[in-house]
């Protein structure tokens, strides 16, 4: 069930997760970029976990609100902004609903890839977080469509955004710092379709 315990899940396991791989994403970031996605994303994280305790949200929908104003607002560069905008658009098509409906999480991921893409000008194949988000998206409603089974589409779009960051290698980065480097960013994972990955394994972690 997709109620307020499910996202209270799915907020400590991505806060968890993000703060035990936050070398790594550094680190993929120190290759292509300015050494700062695994920081910039425990500090946010940490921050925004912190703020839903205190503000106590009581439906999915406000908890996500808060969750991406306070990236937005604590974490600096461009993943701050884009990730703000993921959690703030979804908050808002899940609006008040106590059980958001599996649907509604689908039509909410559809909507939050089409901000990112709209506000970073960005596109699959660009080697961003687009390229972890918009195949993930597209395997959750696709699934979900096949079979309703929520925890089932979940699974499919954690692998989809798994391939598809695992994809960024061999492209060259088009949008972001990376893009500075030329045909130098070929070769390398990018950190933010990383951390997208990571951020929907724990969304589907937080079906159990
Ligand atoms: P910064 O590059 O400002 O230091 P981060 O290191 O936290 O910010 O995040 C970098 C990630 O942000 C990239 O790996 C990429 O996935 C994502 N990103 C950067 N620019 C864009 C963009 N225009 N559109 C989509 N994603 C982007
Ligand atoms: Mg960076
Ligand atoms: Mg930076």
């Amino acid at each position: 069930t997709l109620d307020l315990p499910f996202f209270r899940r799915f907020l400590d396991r991505a806060t968890t997760v993000l703060v035990a791989h936050a070398a790594y994403l550094t680190d993929l970031d120190a290759a292509i970029g300015d050494a700062d996605h695994g920081s910039n994303l425990k500090r946010g994280f940490g921050s925004a976990a912190q703020a839903v305790a205190d503000a106590g949200p009581t439906t999915p929908g406000a908890l996500l609100t808060t969750v991406g104003v306070h990236l937005t607002n604590t974490v600096g560069g461009a993943s701050g902004p884009l990730y703000g905008t993921v959690f703030r658009r979804m908050g808002k098509i899940l609006g008040e609903d106590a059980e958001v409906a599996p649907e509604t999480l689908g039509r909410a991921l559809a909507a939050a890839v089409a901000s990112v893409r709209r506000l970073g000008d960005s596109a699959p194949g660009d080697a961003t977080m687009v390229d972890a988000l918009q195949p993930a998206t597209d395997a959750y409603i696709t699934a979900l469509g096949e079979r309703r089974d929520t925890a089932a589409a979940l699974k499919a779009a954690a692998e989809a955004a798994r391939t598809g960051a695992e994809a960024t290698i061999p492209l060259q980065a088009r949008r972001g710092r990376a893009s500075y480097l030329g045909e130098r960013s070929i070769g390398h994972q990018d950190p933010g379709a990383t951390s997208t990955a990571l951020l929907i394994t724990a969304l589907y972690e937080a079906t159990d």
